[in-house]
């Protein structure tokens, strides 16, 4: 039984360094092309089973090259593969531009994501799993039947979309950037709660909000680094946040406590995501997450 289950996209990123990205209607010159494992769900999957926890990976890939690369990253990370699918598409892609301050803009090409479904045996292993964690590169479809198969559901709502409440119902924990926050619950962080028992709002290098209905929001800071390229922080926050929920010792509900432990281990995983390039590469391990914590 995995302590966590992943089910969301995995993409071949295609990385290209720009001074400045361009506006709608300009063409800019990069400085480079380089190609990398990535996806949202690939990431976050990736950065669960390094911060250790046992991991499986429900995803949809083609039967091309990319498929292959996002295989080896995978299972090279540890992520059970036994739930990723083979299909007739080609594996998603998603064109990355980083500029020089380290921002980014991404289009996503979802292909084999699209046709992405939670199969029996995926149900299964959704039912089972300590936590389930998913994002939005998927159909809301796949996404709705694994909240509603599993028993502790965090959803990050990304990319930023208008979300049923049908959805949200199955919901134990949000975890959103500000954009995202104000698509779901609008300008007011606190309106969340409306929708969803709990949220965790990241808030770039100023760390994240806790959101509970039972306590005041808890504020934990960011760590101060230089940033080299930001692409994966949300993923590897979100990743290493479910990593920890599910490996904390306790049996019983998550708690605010175990709440505030996992969101001050994300957030310090997150900043040593920024201070290296790629995706899956910029992904840190427990050990180093674990020293910073120390
Ligand atoms: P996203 O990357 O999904 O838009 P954020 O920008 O809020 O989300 O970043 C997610 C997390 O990554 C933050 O909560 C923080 O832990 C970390 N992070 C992001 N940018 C920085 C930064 N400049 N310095 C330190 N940590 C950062």
């Amino acid at each position: 039984m995995a302590d966590v289950v992943v089910v969301g996209s995995a993409n071949v990123d295609l990385v290209l360094p720009v001074q400045r990205i361009p506006r709608p209607g300009e063409t800019v010159l990069a400085s480079g092309l380089t190609r990398g494992p990535g996806g949202k769900g690939a990431n976050q999957a990736v950065a669960s089973a390094r911060a250790g926890a046992a991991t499986a990976f429900v995803a949809a890939l083609g039967k091309d090259d990319g498929g292959a690369l996002l295989r080896e990253a995978l299972s090279g990370s540890g992520v059970d593969l036994s739930l990723v699918s083979s299909v007739d598409a080609p594996t998603g892609t998603a064109i990355i531009t980083v500029d020089a301050a380290g921002e980014n803009a991404i289009t996503v090409a979802p292909s084999a994501n699209a046709t992405l479904t939670l199969s029996e045996a995926a149900r299964t292993a959704v039912r089972e799993a300590k936590i389930v964690l998913s994002q939005l590169e998927i159909p809301f479809g796949t996404v709705q039947a694994a909240a509603e198969a599993s028993g502790y559901f965090i959803l990050n709502a990304a990319p930023a979309a208008e979300l049923s409440d049908e959805l949200l119902g199955h919901v134990d924990l949000l975890v959103v950037n500000e954009t995202e926050a104000e698509a779901v619950g609008g300008p007011k962080l606190a309106s969340l709660l409306d929708r969803v028992p709990a949220a965790v709002v990241t808030l770039g290098a100023e760390g994240a909000v806790i959101l509970t209905r039972t306590a005041d929001e808890i504020r934990v800071p960011g760590v101060r680094v230089e940033v080299v390229d930001t692409t994966a922080a949300g993923d590897t926050f979100c990743g290493v946040l479910a990593a920890t929920l599910a490996t904390s010792s306790r049996t019983g509900p998550v708690t605010e406590s175990d709440l505030t432990n996992a969101v001050r281990r994300a957030n310090v995983a997150a900043s040593l995501s920024v201070q290296a390039a790629g995706a899956i590469p910029s992904v840190p391990h427990g050990d180093a997450i674990d020293a910073r914590c120390a």
